[in-house]
């Protein structure tokens, strides 16, 4: 029997008694790239945490997406402008052979040999004269590995496997946040909650400000036994990436599927659906048609489809397209543009904050920006330098005994620093 699927049409759920199966000061929803930095960094600043993820691995978009792709830690002149946990990442990745980047000397250089080099890889965007910048390429299952381990040399708790529902408030404050699991519904009390979600669940939740956007969805894939330098030197549309004879295809089924809301499960459904079988005939066309790729072998499909941006908060602050290339004082991160070589934005701290919330801080790509700057702090290295500045937010509110709307920012800033992070840096030097 088919059920009605009229708007008007609703059940009256019975009230019942959660469970709260677990405490923490801070509690962090979403195991992306931006919750576990805030994670690892509320847990080293002294806080008790819990991350909750509702897949079975930790790393979002930036793993299960196949967006390996790091762009950009730099200011597009060569000067680094996230550094902090994004760099120890980069650093653990090294260490494993599981990162490339462009070394030091070369960030910032117009040289073509030395472009060439990294547009290879697929850290070259944007319009000519072409620089060379700091951005990484990476192996996601490395990734995933990195990720567990930071978490846990931190001292982090971490549960997998749980779906977060709605915050419970209490007047302008989260008491807790009700969870879904295959073990039932249970909650989860905290003091302070960062939604690192990616699509503003906690804040959409709670009846916050936001503003969504329409987009389309994106399957990226890996392909393995290729000529690599023969398939690039044809034009194929593949960058190499870590793994011999292995390729990365960052594919978007973008005319048929059309935009989506990826808020919306039928939305998605469609769009999976649709780019998976779009990817696999792309896959086979290449294999007949692409020069190097005769004996290729398909690797990975991303299980997360590409989804660029869906709901964005708007909090204390909006950082705006104009702000470009402007120091705030009150910033807490930094970050350049992947496409562009002269855009620097200071992210202040009221970009975190919902304006009608006191303990709930916002971490990653759906923090208050406009659409356009939207652009550059969606970025992995951006949402890592937000998550870092969330999480040492957090676990100095708990500190400090205020709400992070209360909080000190110069104190904020000075730890971030004293951790290595970046906070501020003069446009154009
Ligand atoms: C097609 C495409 C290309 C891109 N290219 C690049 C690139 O080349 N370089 C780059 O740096 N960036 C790129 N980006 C941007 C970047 O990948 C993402 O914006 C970034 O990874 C987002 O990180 P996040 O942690 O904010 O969110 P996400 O990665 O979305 O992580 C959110 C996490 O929260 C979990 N979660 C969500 N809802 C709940 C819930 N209710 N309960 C529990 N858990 C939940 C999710 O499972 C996920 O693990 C690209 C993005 C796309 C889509």
């Amino acid at each position: 029997m088919s059920m009605p699927d009229k708007a008007s049409t609703s059940i009256r759920e019975p009230a019942r008694d959660t469970p709260v199966r677990h405490e923490a000061e801070v509690l962090v929803v979403g195991g992306g790239a931006a919750g576990v930095a805030a994670a690892v960094a509320a847990a080293r600043s002294g806080a008790d945490v819990l991350l909750v993820e509702r897949h079975g691995s930790l790393g979002g978009l930036a793993t299960g997406g196949l967006i390996i792709l790091l762009l950009t830690l730099d200011d597009g002149r060569g000067r680094q402008a996230v550094a902090g946990l994004c760099q120890q990442v980069t650093d653990r990745l090294d260490a494993r052979g599981a990162a490339f980047f462009p070394p030091p000397g070369e960030w910032g250089v117009e040289d073509p040999e030395a472009v060439e080099r990294a547009r290879r890889w697929g850290l070259v965007w944007g319009r000519p004269p072409h620089r060379v910048r700091y951005s990484v390429a990476y192996d996601p299952a490395m990734l995933k590995g990195v990720l567990d381990e930071m978490l846990r040399d931190a001292g982090a708790r971490l549960l997998l496997h749980a779906w977060a529902c709605e915050p419970i408030l209490e007047g302008n404050r989260i008491g807790a946040v009700t969870f879904q699991s295959k073990a039932g519904r249970f909650a989860v009390r905290a003091r302070v909650v960062i939604d690192a979600t990616g699509d503003g669940d906690l804040f959409a939740a709670a009846g916050c400000a936001e503003e969504k956007t329409m987009v389309l969805p994106w399957m990226w894939f890996t392909v393995g036994g290729v000529d690599v330098d023969r398939a690039i030197e044809a034009g194929v549309g593949c960058f190499q990436t870590i793994g011999q004879g292995k390729v990365l295809l960052p594919w978007g089924s973008i005319e048929k599927v059309g935009r989506i809301d990826a808020t919306r499960p039928e939305d998605l459904t469609r769009a999976e659906v649709e780019c998976r079988r779009r990817v696999l005939a792309e896959f086979e066309r290449l294999r007949r048609e692409a020069p190097g790729f005769a004996d290729a072998h398909l690797c990975q499909v991303a299980d997360q489809l590409g989804i660029t941006e869906s709901r964005r908060l708007v909090g204390r602050s909006v950082l705006s397209h104009q702000q470009m290339n402007v120091v705030l004082d009150d910033a807490v991160a930094v970050t350049g543009h992947w496409t562009k070589y002269d855009a620097l934005y200071h992210i202040p701290y009221g970009a975190l904050l919902p304006r009608e919330l006191e303990n709930l801080l916002v971490a990653g790509r759906c923090i208050s920006v406009d659409h356009r700057v939207h652009q550059a702090t969606k970025e992995i290295p951006a949402c890592m330098a937000t998550g870092e500045a969330a999480g040492t937010a957090a676990a100095l509110a708990i500190r400090t005994g205020v709400d992070p709307s209360q909080l000190d920012v110069s104190q904020l800033r000075s730890e971030l620093v004293e951790r290595g992070a970046i906070v501020s840096l003069a446009p154009g030097g």
